[in-house]
């Protein structure tokens, strides 16, 4: 068996599946090779948060053409996606300093009265908080297996359980045999230290694990939107440069040196079922081991009963391994028909759409006025 495509993606999370989208759109012949029956990579693990307005720089430019494309995906896919904003609790004043310095267009103030308002946090934790307003929600388990079945209807071809084993020169070498096609898209996440073992060495990519809860919290209303805390701002672009967020760190590293050592994003997204995931811790490494230590899930309910003064109720936990890198993400094309994508921090749910699109569409559109030409 030897198949001939305009594309070929390895990898049917996320990033794969932008690729897959982005030439389906420009009428090209796509197959999508996946070495799960039914793909369960960082695409179902997280949290579902779509954080467009925390974003800045080329992450801020994939996220907003990311914000388009989940819309228009969520539309014609049929999957739950809704402009839920983001909320921000500041429970100290240099968090609240923070947010004032972060003001724009889309992020707006909140007094700690009108956050209350909002939130069912205990009384008397927040000093003030704002709210993202670009921002948006899905359901991680749910959104990726729709798109997968809206890109198969329109003729994408999936090939799944089966493996790569090597991908150079317009062709994957796969467990049923190889397949050619004139670009192929490498969207393995972490595993690219196994498709492509140097070049994931020579570019300092590794892997980081993450633990992650859902559960039910006894709430005296539902939490409306996702909600970040101090813990988050640390970590997301817009604001882990600013002078003020060095003074949040200082402060949280040294209260809470334990929940700083589990690398801590103390933050929640409520799902349609009333649930709530919660999250989480950071391990970096060349490999992640599978034992999760329970007092990381601990901290993460302690964290919760502080914060809502509510009792948790753990359903689920899981382990979430995502591929780390020095960069935002790594673009990198290892010969002229193989490109490589990867988003190597936690923000690929969020910018892969548009990291998809925004990368190959010169390419995409050469290719389609190419096969124009020839059709
Ligand atoms: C716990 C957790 C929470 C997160 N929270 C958020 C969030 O709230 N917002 C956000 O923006 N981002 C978040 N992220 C990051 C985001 O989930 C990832 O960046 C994104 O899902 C990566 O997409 P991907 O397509 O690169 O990878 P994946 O979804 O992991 O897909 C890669 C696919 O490649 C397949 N594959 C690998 N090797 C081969 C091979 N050799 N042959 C065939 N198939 C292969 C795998 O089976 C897999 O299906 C989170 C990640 C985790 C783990």
């Amino acid at each position: 068996m030897n198949d001939t495509y305009d594309l070929a993606v390895v990898g049917a999370g996320i990033i794969g599946l932008g690729a897959a989208y982005a030439a389906l759109k420009r009428g090209l012949r796509v197959i999508v090779v996946d070495r799960q029956a039914d793909p369960q990579g960082a695409t179902v693990r997280n949290f579902g948060h779509l954080c467009i307005g925390e974003q800045t720089g080329a992450a801020r430019v994939h996220a907003d053409r990311a914000r388009e494309l989940w819309l228009e995906l969520g539309r014609a896919a049929e999957f739950w996606v809704r402009e839920s904003g983001t909320l921000i609790i500041a429970r100290h004043e240099d968090e609240r300093a923070l947010l004032e310095a972060a003001v724009a267009d889309d992020l707006a103030l909140l007094t700690a009265a009108e956050l209350d308002a909002l939130l069912p946090s205990a009384p008397g934790v927040a000093v003030g908080g704002a709210r993202v307003a670009r921002d948006l929600q899905t359901d991680a388990r749910s959104a990726s297996a729709a798109i997968r079945r809206h890109l198969a209807s329109r003729g994408v071809e999936f090939r799944l359980r089966t493996s790569a084993g090597a991908v150079g020169g317009g062709r994957v070498q796969t467990s049923r045999g190889p397949v050619s096609a004139d670009l192929v898209v490498v969207a393995v996440n972490h595993d690219l230290d196994q498709l492509l073992p140097e070049l994931a060495e020579s570019v300092g990519v590794v892997r980081c694990g993450l633990d992650m809860l859902r559960a039910r919290i006894a709430l005296p209303r539902p939490l409306p939107a996702p909600l970040l805390t101090g813990w988050s701002l640390l970590r997301y672009g817009r604001f882990s440069g600013m002078g003020e967020t060095a003074v949040v760190r200082q402060r949280l590293h040294a209260e809470r040196p334990d929940l700083a050592a589990l690398d801590l994003n103390q933050m929640y997204t409520p799902l349609p079922d009333g649930t709530i995931l919660i999250g989480d811790t950071h391990v970096r490494g060349a490999s992640i081991a599978p034992f999760q230590p329970e007092a990381a899930a601990d901290a993460l309910a302690d964290e919760v009963e502080t914060l809502f003064g509510a009792r948790v109720d753990v359903l689920e936990r899981w382990q979430g391994v995502y591929a780390s890198g020095p960069d935002d993400f790594l673009v990198t094309e290892p010969d002229e028909r193989t490109v490589v994508l990867a988003a190597t921090t936690g923000i690929g749910m969020t910018t892969g759409l548009g990291l998809a699109e925004n990368t190959l569409a010169a390419r995409l559109d050469a290719l389609a006025s190419t096969e124009g030409i020839l059709r």
